[in-house]
């Protein structure tokens, strides 16, 4: 005696295809022939579950089977096939048994490789052309990659007939598995290319040149694609990434796409304002340094920083400013100092003091 879909289930007469399919779900999980071996019942329970769901899922099937019940789907072409495409939503599911899609040919890709690039500051701002040597695997020109002797032609598998996947059947249910002959390759190699050992592949040495645009950082990594392994018999390669470092500037430092200058500047520039010599990425340039400026103060250079990535645009330059110390300060220095001191009215100390505080600071 067969139980009623719905009530296997567990679901009402009108429920909606996202209902059918998360019960079902649940039940796949729970009962897969793969998380309990050697269950017959939970096989048993698999089977129905699935059936119920194949049949309550195709609206045609749904009908038929809602007005003459199980006798209703009899008929026909011996009743209905168990069709795994109904699986091809639940890839999660399959993820968990197959470690894969479902009836997907597997081809390998080559792996991925990674360089390391040193580059300057400026480098890094304008970008640059570099060289990069890398060891990777590449197409057998021998056998163009098909790893079957020069004049052979890989064949197709007769294990899976060139599917990549065998499909267990066990009644209502179909399994696929990875084809264990061919590995899921789908073709298999009678001769062997003698170059490659039948691999499609061979290691070789090779320089290539590196496009750096402006602006990248250091940590920054440059993808170029399919640079990377040649993949086994003919798959597609894997990506080149390229990291770069970039070598810290002895003046200039940067904070986005700005480039940040420290300048030291005597205390008079501050107040009677001046002109001064600023490093830039394109060389010195002369800026004015207004009277009254404040100490900690910033002077911007539009556009002089690095190159934005990815566009015509540039940062700036800022140059910080703080005020320059004498930390011994000669006789005649001091005088004026502690002149200027007394006419402002400035807290400073005494001669002798000023000696004894520095002995303590210094020891
Ligand atoms: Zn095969
Ligand atoms: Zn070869």
């Amino acid at each position: 005696m067969k139980r009623d879909y719905y009530e296997l289930l567990g679901v009402a007469r009108g429920a909606g295809s996202a209902e059918l399919k998360s019960a079902y779900r649940k039940l796949a999980i729970q009962f897969h022939p793969d998380k309990n071996p050697g269950d017959a019942e939970a096989s048993e329970k698999f089977k129905e579950a699935s059936e119920a769901y194949s049949v309550l899922s195709d609206p045609e099937k749904r009908e038929q089977y809602n007005r003459f019940g199980h006798e209703g789907l009899r008929g026909g072409s011996g009743g209905f096939g168990f069709d795994p495409s109904i699986f091809s939503d639940f890839s999660d599911l399959f993820g968990q048994f197959f470690g894969g899609g479902f009836g997907r040919p597997q081809s390998a890709a080559g792996s991925d490789l990674i360089a390391h690039l040193e580059i300057s500051f400026s480098e890094a701002a304008f970008g640059t052309e570099s060289p990069v040597t890398i060891q990777r695997y590449e197409s057998c020109g021998e056998c163009r990659g098909t790893g079957a002797e020069k004049g052979s032609q890989p064949i197709t598998c007769p294990t899976c007939r060139g599917r990549g996947q065998v499909r267990l059947s066990q009644g209502f249910f179909t399994m696929a598995r990875t084809c264990p002959a061919c590995q899921g390759e789908g073709t298999r190699i009678e001769k062997p290319c003698p170059a490659c050992r039948g691999d499609g592949r061979v290691p070789a040495e090779r320089t290539l040149t590196i496009k750096i645009p402006g602006g990248v950082e250091n940590g920054s990594r440059l993808r170029l694609s399919e640079e990377g392994n040649a993949a086994p018999r003919g798959g597609a390669p894997g990506d080149l990434y390229v990291s770069l470092s970039v070598v810290e500037h002895d003046i200039f430092r940067r904070e986005g796409d700005d480039v940040i200058v420290e300048m030291e500047l005597p205390f008079p520039v501050f107040v009677l304002g001046g002109e001064i010599e600023v490093p830039t990425l394109e060389g010195e340039e002369r800026i004015a340094i207004a009277p009254g400026t404040r100490a900690s103060s910033e002077v911007r250079l539009r556009r002089k920083g690095v190159v934005r990535l990815g566009s015509s645009g540039r940062g700036d330059q800022v140059v910080r400013l703080t005020v320059a110390v004498p930390k011994s300060p000669g006789k005649e220095e001091r005088e004026l100092l502690e002149n200027y001191a007394r006419m402002i009215n400035a807290p400073v100390s005494k001669k002798k003091t000023f000696a004894r505080v520095k002995k303590i600071f210094e020891g």
